[in-house]
């Protein structure tokens, strides 16, 4: 007798990519088709060290979304709002970016086979980011200005020409990116007491809530976590109240000073009773070299201000928490930041090639 698996519990084909695997929670029919590439299905790791530094006998995990297919969580969103612009008959997207959201743009587009066009603003791309956008075949405009502009302008270009827009204002992208939250309670089976992350343009801590809601409501979890959102003092608008002109953070994926989804954020943080917090980019920084050096975790410098945040909190965690920090991104992002700020006065060059040299540095 031959046993037929639905194609997701094949060994050979594996995980499915989160449309699969979520097909019920999420806007697609069978006539949707599916641009993926096996994205999400991310770890969820714990991380002692940063726990210990926590006390009070709180668990912290990582949701370690760097490990997605172009190395951050925007391959989530980026399935779903590819996968509906390709049912509705696109030919091209377009997207304004820091960096992240213009690789992923490029590689489902191109898998999905449209034109993808990314405007970033000149300078201020992680260079992990921008060689990804240009191998991907994306059509690259950096303008002489920053990510809120850049924003401004392809919400215009996608009123006026035909191109979809696959910014997260695009709603699909908040609904693939809510399966992040999907696969935390499939994990820990339930949610967990805190959810830290990252903010920027606000489109993730939305989703975020979004995704834990629907599952509360579906009767997949029995509580709900608090939002706790960081964001970089530099560029903490949120924070603040109001709007910041010119952003500045070495957090290039957070240095933002409009958000998009603002209101909508800030409903999350309200009625989960969390928070917004802003930390330094030492802070940042500081968490960023903890996570690598002590947990074997490399992630973009954005994505360490949720471990940053927790640490600057730590005094009002509940004992005995279980906490997730998201890390959103890959730290081979951003290698320039990784070598600047990496801290390590181990690093020995123009050693003479012979055994004795070696050895004697080594301290033997
Ligand atoms: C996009 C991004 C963020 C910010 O997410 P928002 O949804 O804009 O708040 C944080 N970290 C990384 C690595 C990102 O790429």
């Amino acid at each position: 007798m031959t046993l037929i698996l639905p194609p997701y519990q094949s060994k050979l084909q594996g995980w499915p990519g989160l449309i699969e695997a979520y097909r019920s929670y999420l806007p697609v029919t069978e006539e949707t088709p599916v641009v993926t590439l096996q994205e999400g299905n991310t770890p969820l790791i714990p991380v002692p060290a940063i726990a210990n530094q926590v006390g009070r006998q709180v668990e912290v995990f990582v949701k370690y979304d760097g490990l997605n297919p172009t190395g951050s969580f925007k391959d989530r969103g980026m399935t779903l709002a590819i996968s509906k612009a390709k049912e509705a008959g696109a030919k091209a997207v377009i997207c304004a970016s820091t960096g992240n959201t213009s690789a992923s743009a490029a590689a489902y587009a191109r898998r999905g086979g449209m034109r993808a066009f990314v405007i970033i603003p000149d300078g201020y791309v992680a260079l992990g980011k921008l060689a990804q956008a240009l191998l991907y075949g994306a059509e690259v405009l950096a303008i002489k200005g920053n990510f809120d502009q850049a924003l401004e302008i392809v919400r215009d270009v996608a009123d006026k020409y035909p191109v979809t827009l696959v910014n997260s204002v695009n709603p699909y992208r908040l609904e693939g990116q809510k399966t992040g939250a999907f696969e935390v309670v499939d994990t820990l089976g339930d949610a967990p007491d805190w959810l830290c992350i990252p903010v920027g343009n606000a489109g993730n801590i939305t989703a975020y809530w979004m995704g834990f809601c629907q599952y509360h409501k579906t009767g997949k979890c029995d509580r709900l976590p608090k939002m706790m959102g960081f964001q970089a003092a530099g560029a903490a608008p949120i924070v603040q109240g109001y709007p910041v002109a010119n952003p500045e953070t070495v957090a290039s994926a957070i240095r933002i000073g409009n958000p998009a989804s603002w209101e909508k954020a800030v409903a999350a943080q309200e009625a989960s009773q969390g928070n917004f917090t802003p930390v330094t980019d030492e802070e940042i920084l500081e968490a960023y070299r903890l996570l690598a050096s002590s947990e074997g975790i490399f992630c973009e410098p954005a994505s360490a201000a949720s471990v940053a945040g927790l640490l600057k909190v730590k005094d009002q965690v509940p004992t005995g928490a279980r906490i997730v920090c998201v890390l959103t991104g890959h730290g081979l992002k951003d290698p320039d930041v990784a070598i600047k700020h990496s801290h390590n006065n181990q690093f020995c060059q123009g050693i003479e090639p012979t055994i004795e040299a070696v050895a004697k540095i080594m301290g033997f």
